[in-house]
């Protein structure tokens, strides 16, 4: 079982290859590593890359396998993989988009297998992936899930035996992905299926946007408890320069208002939702909300 907070390694080498921008303010060549509580559990180093991306490094210290989620940027990650002395063995791709796929063709040496979505064109795709389908990895397994709407055919991994879900750029903590080529009913769906996953999933999304999209919860929400706790914590660690990622599902489930459209009247209200709107269109009113949000 994978317990997060067991340990937390702060370096300060330069762990991106491109300067962090000013909308983002992470301490530069942040980074640290979640180590497992026991010796049957994978590793996951998570860096920053580009200017808001997360790199995410799984290993297994006795296999010694090493994927990376997603490559927003080629050397972060082969500085990451010499600095901890891991060889990369699989590449889990989550959709087609330049920041998660770029470095693919950099990283993709003898040895390594590039999965990704069936539905999209993924450089060096080896294996095709489509929904329920399993990825053997490290002695344990993940399930795809096809979380489409940002992407048509966006997928996220779900490793159940370590209660920890990749999920890309579906699902952002208090927030979720904008719906470049999905539909409202698809983008709902798989939004449903993630939150269907047990509360104490931690979820790694691919991007530091928890402020901006905090800002916006709560123009919704903000008579929410949970969410107005949540909102000064994340004050807190940004004002640290800490990352706001990852995040458990349960408490994205109480104050991400991608979430709730169907169980908080308040958000319904502020978002224009008719009575007898579906879970769908609320979804879409609280996506264009956010499109438009100016705050
Ligand atoms: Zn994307």
């Amino acid at each position: 079982m994978l317990t997060m907070a067991t340990s937390i390694i702060r370096q300060a080498s330069s762990s991106f290859c491109r300067a962090t921008t000013t909308s983002v303010r992470i301490r530069s060549g942040w980074s640290r590593t979640m180590m497992s509580a026991s010796d049957d559990s994978f590793e996951v180093a998570q860096f920053l890359c580009l200017s808001d991306n997360y790199g995410y490094l799984i290993h297994d210290p006795k296999t010694g396998e090493t994927a990376a989620v997603d490559t927003p940027c080629a050397d972060s990650y082969k500085r990451e993989l010499e600095r901890r002395g891991w060889t990369l063995t699989h590449i889990l791709n989550t959709h087609h988009h330049h920041d998660h796929v770029g470095g693919n063709m950099a990283l993709k040496t003898e040895g390594v297998k590039v999965y990704g979505p069936a539905a999209e064109s993924i450089p060096g795709m080896d294996v095709a992936l489509k929904e329920r389908d399993i990825v053997s990895f490290a002695g344990t397994k993940a399930v795809v899930m096809d979380v489409g709407g940002h992407t048509r055919g966006h997928i996220a991994y779900y490793f159940s035996k370590e209660k920890t879900a990749f999920v890309g750029d579906s699902l952002f903590a208090l927030g979720c992905g904008r719906m470049f080529e999905g539909t409202p009913k698809q983008f709902w769906t798989s939004l449903q299926g993630l939150r269907n996953l047990p509360d104490d999933t931690t979820i790694y999304c691919a991007h530091e946007y928890t402020e901006a999209n905090a800002r916006f919860a709560m123009s919704v929400e903000p008579g929410n408890p949970d969410l107005v706790k949540r909102v000064e914590e994340i004050k807190v660690k940004r004002a640290r320069g800490e990352p706001t990622v990852p995040s458990s599902l349960g408490e994205e489930k109480a104050t991400n208002p991608f979430l709730r459209g169907d169980v908080s009247s308040e958000i319904r209200k502020n978002v224009g939702a008719s009575e007898g709107d579906d879970g769908a269109t609320i979804f879409h009113k609280i996506r264009l909300g956010k499109d438009h949000f100016r705050g």
